[in-house]
């Protein structure tokens, strides 16, 4: 590479792993076959399918039939919310929270056209919804909730293996069972995902996430979970997920969750390290900041900052000129205010400044040290063109 380049947006996407690419590699031309094919070629794809399918099971703690792929993670999030409803043959009240990705809120707001009622739950200043306003969210007629396991702006972790407690006990004493699904796109290869843990009825995943390549999704479903297809075709993934396979690419996802949880703890500490070192050296550097979310309730790798009386596109690609990737909390939004940030009351003006910093364990410290030693120029340099900021520096 002939220019520096520091790559701190982990969160949009991630490289695929070297032992990944080499894992996949076969399966796009010596073992091609169609995994429903029934000859020779088939079966030796049906082979890896399954053994992917089972490596995926063991590092969730779910049986091999509760696993099911799709084409990335909006698609399980989607199969989740509209499969179960589907099932219901009827409409009613559906809870979410405000800081969902928009593959959870826009299905939701998509249903509330539809005539179903949404409760969409607050979040505190840190991002995080309380188990308590759920439990008292539920009605007669609520019939799924969904809350993601970390947000993708801020990193806030939300309380879901509390929130599975309360839904058990309110479950327990209804004829209809209120199902629970939980977006781990965010977590799945940072934290030790354990489905029974976490006492989720559905839960979603990204392969290209934690490593792996693009257009793999998981979508784990509980056994006696009532659940309809959402697209039609053939008999694959069980007829959830009508679609010949991306063997390679699956083949891909469950290596590359293996070699992440292979190392879970020694990965969170070097992540959590190189995040604390970035937001101390930003905080001693350069004044008129503010770190959105809070640290003790969030996965490790995402550090998101305000900077007062800047644009944060500006600054993106400021940052960008001297080989640095960062992003205005989701890729998918830009140009947009942050959804999330609001439901966090964050003050509307500067959260048009914020920036998200993600990390990978792959990420070193003279990263850091890099984008350190550029950063207060350019905001200084930023803030000098605002005339809020000079005219409160006269
Ligand atoms: C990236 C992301 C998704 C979407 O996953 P894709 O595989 O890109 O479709 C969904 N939810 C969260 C929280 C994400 O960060």
């Amino acid at each position: 590479m002939d220019k520096k380049r520091v790559y701190l947006d982990n969160s949009s996407t991630t490289a695929v792993l070297p032992e990944v690419v080499k894992e996949m590699t076969p399966y796009f031309s010596d073992i091609f076959g169609n995994a429903s094919s029934f000859h020779h070629f088939g079966r030796e794809a049906k082979k890896a399918l399954d053994a992917s399918r089972i490596k995926i099971a063991e590092l969730i703690n779910a049986t091999p039939d509760e696993v099911f792929f799709t084409g990335c993670g909006t698609e399980s999030d989607n199969i989740a919310i509209f499969g179960v409803l589907n099932a219901y043959c009827k409409k009613g009240h559906i809870i979410t929270t405000k800081i969902e990705h928009h593959a959870v809120l826009y299905s939701f707001r998509h249903l509330e056209k539809q005539g179903y009622k949404v409760t969409y739950l607050e979040v505190d200043k840190d991002g995080v919804i309380s188990a308590e306003d759920l439990k008292k969210a539920v009605a007669e007629d609520t019939l799924f909730v969904s809350v993601m396991h970390a947000n993708n702006e801020v990193g806030a972790l939300q309380p879901i293996a509390e929130i599975a407690a309360a839904l058990n006990e309110i479950n327990s004493k209804r004829k209809e069972k209120i199902y629970f699904h939980t977006d781990s796109v965010q977590t799945a290869g940072k934290l030790k995902i354990d489905v029974k843990k976490l006492g989720v009825d559905l839960l979603s995943m990204s392969g290209h996430k934690f490593g792996g390549p693009k257009g793999v999704g998981v979508l784990y479903v509980k056994r006696g979970t009532k659940i309809e297809s959402v697209t039609f075709g053939g008999h694959h993934e069980n007829g959830l997920r009508p679609g010949t396979e991306n063997v390679a690419g699956i083949v891909g996802a469950a290596k590359a969750l293996e070699i992440a949880n292979s190392a879970l703890d020694e990965h969170d500490k070097h992540i959590f390290f190189l995040r604390e070192k970035l937001k101390k050296g930003i905080l001693e550097t350069i004044p008129e900041v503010i770190i959105n979310g809070s640290g003790s309730r969030a996965v490790s790798n995402i550090l998101n900052v305000s900077f007062n009386y800047i644009e944060g596109e500006a600054l993106l690609l400021k940052l960008d000129m001297k080989g640095i990737a960062a992003s205005s909390g989701s890729a998918c939004a830009t140009g947009e205010p942050s959804h999330v940030l609001a439901a966090m009351r964050a003050d509307p003006v500067a959260a048009q400044g914020a920036v998200r910093f993600s990390f990978s364990y792959n990420n070193t410290e003279e990263e850091v040290d890099y984008v350190l030693s550029v950063l207060p120029e350019i905001v200084q340099s930023l803030r000098n063109m605002s005339p809020v900021w000079r005219s409160k520096k006269q």
